[in-house]
């Protein structure tokens, strides 16, 4: 395993017993396996939120060395985050944009999201003013009513885009609500008002510009949304979007989330532990804490439902889960300091997902891989690197 080569976090921390360790390998086959799902489409890969907790900067890297032609961001600074890094494939930033940041997209080459005729006027001035012509993609709202041009309203923007000298206009784009809910109706409704905005290009005689509309849950149940290119999120890294949601293609977790315990001791019946003393036995038991907290993102809410593995054996979480620390009771079975604890990962048999941490704190996998917080270090396993060491 190697320390991450993130600027902010030097190798000494790796000494911290928690850390993320992500399989750029697993990343890898799961990236192959959603191109060879989609055929012919092109496949951008999602890195916002750091990269869904996984590291924007490694994982963005990564996705450059074995190929992948286009990333999609959030924010305006992940992209920069990414260029400052030696990524230099198109980069398009999803989100809304503020006149102010225009100079910054153009300097950093980074694909705009042309969310309005007011947006794209003023991303074609800031281009005209530089002499250059800048990369844009349309953005349409088929029902989100998040960004975008209402669907019934789209013809201006696209006429509006015909005229921009400075521009190229390289997608146009849209985003489900519901492509990963049982019932499909509402997404087909999305479908199909996108599709009839794309009638403009046809009724000219216009090339298309690249169509795109699926996030994983289309990736997954809509294959007729799949178009020109597609944008997996949480799919790329292993997890799926949603309990109901069809598993028509196999993708793997690159994501494990460890810890070790720094604490045993004997907590004798009618002890109460952690605040509030929300937890108490009602005969002696052992109990190890760990130096995890909600302060890394390992949510309060989970508290009283969270398991952890110890020894390759499932334990529950007891009383409040605390900042920096929360304690496991492991009955009268052994452990020692120094013992590795999964949060999220494998032991021997036994395994806990990001969707059981979800279903404990009450939210999405999303949430809960957004949020493991920078405070833990990230290690990056490759084949072709060296094996894990043991920082013990
Ligand atoms: C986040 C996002 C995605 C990826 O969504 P997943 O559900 O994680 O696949 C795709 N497109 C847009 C516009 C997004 O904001």
């Amino acid at each position: 395993m190697q320390a991450s080569n993130h600027p902010t976090i030097s190798t000494r921390f790796t000494l911290r017993p928690t850390q993320v360790q992500v399989d750029l390998e697993a990343l890898t086959r799961n990236l192959q396996a959603i191109q060879r799902h989609v055929g012919a489409a092109q496949v951008m890969p999602i890195l916002k939120a750091n990269a869904y907790g996984h590291g924007l900067v490694r994982v963005g890297q990564h996705m450059q060395a074995i190929g992948a032609k286009m990333l999609g961001v959030a924010y305006l600074e992940e992209g920069i985050l990414l260029r400052e890094a030696g990524v230099s494939m198109p980069i398009l930033v999803l989100g809304g944009i503020l006149g102010s940041q225009t100079p910054l997209f153009l300097q950093h080459n980074l694909t705009v999201t042309a969310s309005s005729i007011e947006k794209l006027e003023f991303v074609e001035q800031a281009a005209a003013a530089q002499g250059i012509r800048a990369k844009v993609h349309l953005k349409i709202d088929t029902g989100m009513e998040r960004i975008g041009v209402h669907y019934y309203n789209a013809e201006g923007l696209l006429e509006a885009a015909l005229k921009c000298r400075h521009l190229e206009v390289e997608g146009i784009f849209s985003h489900f609500a519901n492509a990963d809910a049982a019932d499909l109706s509402s997404a087909r409704l999305q479908l199909e008002r996108f599709a009839e905005v794309l009638h403009f290009y046809e009724k000219r005689g216009l090339p298309t510009p690249l169509r795109h509309m699926a996030n994983s849950g289309a990736i997954l149940q809509l294959p007729e949304a799949h178009l020109d290119l597609v944008r997996p999120g949480i799919l790329l890294y292993g997890v799926y979007p949603a309990k109901e949601v069809q598993r028509s293609l196999t993708v793997e977790p690159a994501l494990a989330w460890t810890s070790r315990a720094v604490y045993f001791k004997v907590v004798q019946a009618g002890h109460p532990v952690s605040y509030g003393s929300t937890w108490q036995s009602d005969h002696p038991v052992r109990v190890i804490t760990v130096p995890v907290g909600y302060g890394d993102g390992y949510f309060r809410a989970m508290s009283g439902q969270a398991q952890v593995l110890v020894r390759g054996a499932r334990y529950p979480v007891v009383g409040t889960i605390c900042m920096d620390q929360f304690m496991v009771n492991i009955e009268n079975d052994s452990a020692y300091n120094g013992d590795s604890i999964t949060l999220i990962g494998q032991d021997g048999a036994e395994r806990i997902s990001a969707e059981n941490l979800a279903e404990w704190a009450g939210t999405i996998p999303y949430e809960i891989l957004t949020n493991i917080n920078t405070r833990v270090p990230r290690v990056y396993r490759q084949d072709d690197q060296p094996q894990p060491k043991d920082l013990s």
